[in-house]
């Protein structure tokens, strides 16, 4: 009988270190286990068993915890670090396509934005002029010959470092096509008929035509195109 009442105290034991007895059963497990070394044992047992498993379950949530705080730390910093990338990203686009509108890409000038001077005609029947951009720096003129009439374009960034310097060789020489496979002295294949200023297939104001009466060229303009030529 005695055993017995071990082994019911034992199994009361259980539930009053849960703490889910009732207020006398917990006090007659109390006072058994004064008089019961068997009892006390397992008593202080139990009670251990549950402070070490309080304790791992603890740990564990704090080593979760900190798992959870690495990884979204982790997710933060690759977050922060993809938003300067992109932010980077997108500043050095800004910069690489500014620097490129204004400083490389050059714009056609429309004509109210060039002055043509000192038009002449030298010895050979080109026609020679200066192409002046209003804001006095150097564009980049292109001339395009249809049969005989010549498209003149005048290109130039918005922001423009090189300035207009009025030199012979800064003239713009429109010279009637000749045969190159021709030897010696080659005949224009055509006369220069007309000069515009402008897109061939847009908008295109004339500079000369053919039969306006234009000036000698200087001899100084002369000699610096035959000295072009020949070099
Ligand atoms: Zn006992």
């Amino acid at each position: 009988m005695s055993k017995m009442t071990c082994d019911i105290y034992q199994d009361l034991i259980a539930l009053y270190v849960d703490g889910l007895c009732s207020e006398d059963s917990g006090k007659a497990v109390e006072e058994h286990i004064k008089s019961c070394k068997k009892c006390a044992d397992a008593y202080r047992q139990m009670k251990n068993e549950i402070k070490v498993s309080e304790i791992s379950g603890e740990e564990r949530e704090e080593n979760s915890e900190f798992k959870l705080n690495l990884s979204k730390t982790w997710k933060r910093f690759k977050r922060n670090v993809f938003l300067k990338v992109m932010a980077a990203v997108l500043a050095l686009g800004i910069i690489f396509t500014s620097v490129y509108c204004l400083f490389i890409k050059s714009y056609l000038l429309p004509w109210d934005k060039v002055r043509f001077e000192n038009i002449c005609m030298l010895s050979d029947g080109s026609v020679a002029f200066e192409v002046i951009p209003d804001s006095g720096k150097k564009g980049d003129v292109k001339v395009i010959d249809i049969g005989g009439t010549f498209y003149v374009t005048c290109f130039s960034p918005l922001i423009n470092f090189t300035d207009y310097v009025s030199e012979p060789s800064d003239y713009i020489r429109i010279k009637p096509e000749t045969d190159p496979y021709e030897t010696g002295a080659a005949e224009p294949v055509h006369d220069c008929e007309a000069i515009y200023y402008g897109d061939i297939y847009g908008q295109h104001d004339l500079i000369w035509e053919k039969g306006t009466q234009l000036p000698k060229a200087s001899e100084e303009l002369e000699e610096e195109f035959e000295f072009l030529i020949e070099n």
